[in-house]
């Protein structure tokens, strides 16, 4: 990778970040990485994984293995702090998980790629939708098209900020948390706020779910953990006792298979607690996150990758309780998601003053670029 090379990879980057776009709406941000493809002449263009979301492969002279790699064109609905020459021209949209980075880091493997071709097989360099909401995975796997990129391995990167600049942060097995979103909504009867008994005001059972739900996890042995994150109860309206009652909680396990138990037993307490105060009470699911689970033959490659590029390397002993929707991939191919430290003291994704730190774009590139050596070449 040459110096204009990265520089124009860095432009590219900011770019990328002066014009966001939301999960499921990046159809401006594909249609940039569209042009930057062009001009290096891809083996093949697949449209249509999820909306907006594509890929290009570079092919390679004889058969051999297939590898994914993976980028997230999505942005988030946050404000960012106003301190740099390439701010977000979208209010209240902003690159505040560095997807931005990730994007520009595929871009970086496309400019070798089409200058050496692998030797074996073929890279798919694919630009996936709607990271954030847990969406967009899933759709690209569900897609007609999917089947012309079936992977024999797939990676993906995340920049980690909490740990130290370009180090490799790793793990066997599970990687990050299942997690998903759960919404309650108990039914009762509004009546006038001076005759609270003529109705069936779910004030109680809310108080009560807000509380106990976030305590059910106690019970059970493996980590598990739900988080109430939203509740509305009635209108505002002094003169009427509210009719009804809306909880949101996020659900955590380190497995697929937890979760559900967990989701099971979260329905049943609501029911419970619903069945107590006479009110109906309906629960729905969203935002479904799988575990991210490393491959271990795969996990050698990033390792070895690491001590080639004499990059320091951290294996975690548990795994995070953030979820990715790289988990989704985990069901069908053999998938490893790693970090790189972003800097010990480097703003938290999602924070307003978050910004993705270009020095790690060669880092980024230099790993893929060992990985794919090893599989290709
Ligand atoms: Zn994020
Ligand atoms: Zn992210």
């Amino acid at each position: 990778m040459t110096t204009s090379e990265l520089a124009e990879l860095i432009t590219l980057r900011r770019d990328l970040h002066s014009w966001p776009d939301l999960s499921g709406e990046e159809e401006a941000t594909s249609q940039r990485l569209k042009k930057f493809f062009k001009q290096l002449h891809p083996d093949e263009w697949v449209e249509n994984l999820g909306p907006h979301g594509f890929a290009v492969i570079f092919e390679g002279k004889v058969a051999g293995p297939v590898t994914l790699l993976r980028a997230e064109l999505d942005a988030l609905p946050i404000r960012e702090d106003d301190a740099k020459s390439y701010i977000s021209q979208r209010p209240g949209v902003a690159h505040l998980c560095g997807h931005d980075g990730h994007m520009a880091i595929l871009c970086g493997i496309g400019m070798i790629l089409s200058k050496e071709r692998p030797a074996t097989g073929r890279v798919v360099l694919l630009f996936q939708p709607a990271e954030e909401t847990g969406e967009g995975a899933q759709q690209v796997l569900t897609s007609e098209n999917f089947k012309r990129i079936i992977p024999d391995f797939a990676f993906a990167l995340h920049n980690l900020p909490g740990y130290r600049k370009n180090q490799i942060v790793l793990k066997k097995g599970p990687f990050t948390a299942a997690s998903k979103g759960m919404i309650v909504t108990f039914s009762g009867r509004t009546s006038h706020a001076a005759h609270p008994e003529d109705g069936n005001s779910p004030a109680l059972a809310m108080s009560k779910a807000i509380v106990g739900l976030e305590n059910l996890p106690s019970s059970i042995q493996e980590f598990s953990m739900i988080t109430v994150v939203h509740a509305v109860l009635g209108e505002v309206a002094f003169g009427t006792a509210p009719g009804e009652a809306v909880v949101m909680a996020t659900l955590r396990t380190f497995d697929d298979v937890g979760l559900e138990r967990l989701s099971t037993l979260a329905t049943t307490f609501v029911a419970l607690i619903a069945n107590e105060s006479g009110l109906k009470v309906t629960v729905s699911f969203r935002d479904d996150f799988k575990a991210v689970v490393n491959d271990e033959k795969a996990w050698e490659y990033v390792n070895r990758a690491a001590k080639e590029n004499k990059l320091k390397t951290k294996n975690i002993r548990t795994p995070f309780r953030w979820s990715e929707d790289f988990g989704h991939f985990s069901r069908v191919t053999k998938t490893v998601l790693f970090g790189i430290g972003a800097g010990q003291r480097h703003p938290q994704l999602h924070e307003s003053s978050y910004d993705f730190p270009d020095d790690l774009i060669p880092t980024g590139i230099n790993m893929f670029k060992k990985i794919l050596q090893d599989i290709h070449y």
